[in-house]
């Protein structure tokens, strides 16, 4: 471990992408046709650090869809724009146990928490839509401001996740009936679906997680991106809810707060340090890039990201 470290980042990174580029584990998502005929090969780690340090191997420049590394960025808006307090009376906290895309609710009758797509359509509902009057038009400004660049929807993805959001759309009238969402569901998940079908890269979501870890600062632009003081919040739902049902087996062997999404991105936030993403398209049983994992366990291994670390 001690020697891996001593390398200088690009080299240690490089090793570490040579290491699982042969792994061919998993199966790229299929639930529409634009992602299920994604290339599965393109792999790409990227590290930015919160002083502005960007260290990127493989494709860290192929582009995709965030999905629900979306998450997290839409609650720190809904959470800007409306406040601690509302949200929380809205959006649970708690991890679920189900499925990321289950129709639940908690015994309070709000979703479980803003990292499963119920707490995430509760969050898109909750976004202001500012001088343009368009909610999903400033979510998508907002990514751009994490990432330090302005950013577009994939417009195939998204009317491809519009055609076959039955599953949504059922959360997103769900949460209307119990007053998770006022007015019209249909204004939430067009803000939602959108903002999964924003199109980033892999140093895109590293510059977007350096600026989780730098406390809302972009350590690129010096734009702030969020309020100071939310940023626990976002981090503490990545820590308990961001892997999906593998939130628990993350938190003992990376340790860091996270999320994927199933366009193939994995973020991780050290924080006060840095910000990983790594990019492959192959999925585990539970929706994260094989690679993914693979690569942050590794790293978590030789640059001791864990929170508890004990040596
Ligand atoms: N658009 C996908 C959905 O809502 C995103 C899910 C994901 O990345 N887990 O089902």
């Amino acid at each position: 471990d001690q020697v891996t470290t001593t390398l200088p980042v690009e080299t240690y990174l490089r090793r570490v992408h040579r290491t699982f580029s042969g792994l061919k584990d998993g199966a790229v998502a299929d639930y529409i046709p634009p992602l299920a005929a994604a290339d599965p090969e393109p792999f790409g780690i990227c590290v930015v650090t919160v002083d502005g340090q960007v260290y990127a191997v493989g494709d860290s420049d192929a582009p995709f869809t965030i999905q629900s590394i979306s998450k997290p960025f839409t609650y720190a808006l809904a959470l800007a724009d409306r406040g601690l307090p509302e949200v929380r009376r809205r959006i649970g906290v708690e991890p679920s146990g189900d499925a990321f895309n289950s129709i639940s609710l908690d015994s309070a009758g709000r979703p479980r928490n803003p990292m499963i797509n119920a707490g995430a359509i509760a969050a898109a509902g909750l976004v202001d839509g500012g001088e343009s009057g368009d909610p999903a038009e400033r979510l998508v400004e907002s990514l751009g401001v994490w990432a330090g660049r302005r950013l577009e929807v994939d417009e195939e993805v998204f009317a491809a996740e519009q055609e076959t959001g039955h599953r949504n759309r059922a959360i997103g009238h769900m949460l209307r009936a119990v007053g998770s969402l006022d007015g019209d569901p249909e204004r939430a998940l067009d803000v939602y679906f959108r903002a999964c079908s924003v199109e980033v890269t892999c140093r895109d979501l590293a510059v977007m997680a350096a600026t989780l870890a730098g406390r809302g600062l972009n350590p690129l632009t010096g734009a702030r991106a969020v309020p100071d003081a939310l940023v626990t919040q976002v981090l503490s739902v990545m820590t308990t809810c961001g892997m999906y049902d593998a939130a628990g087996e993350w938190l003992v062997n990376v340790g860091i707060p996270a999320k994927s999404g199933v366009g193939g991105g994995v973020i991780g936030v050290m924080p006060g340090q840095l910000g990983v993403a790594v990019f492959s398209p192959r999925l585990d049983a539970v929706g994260n890039s094989v690679r993914g994992v693979a690569v942050f366990n590794q790293l978590a291994r030789d640059l001791r990201l864990h929170f508890v670390n004990t040596g």
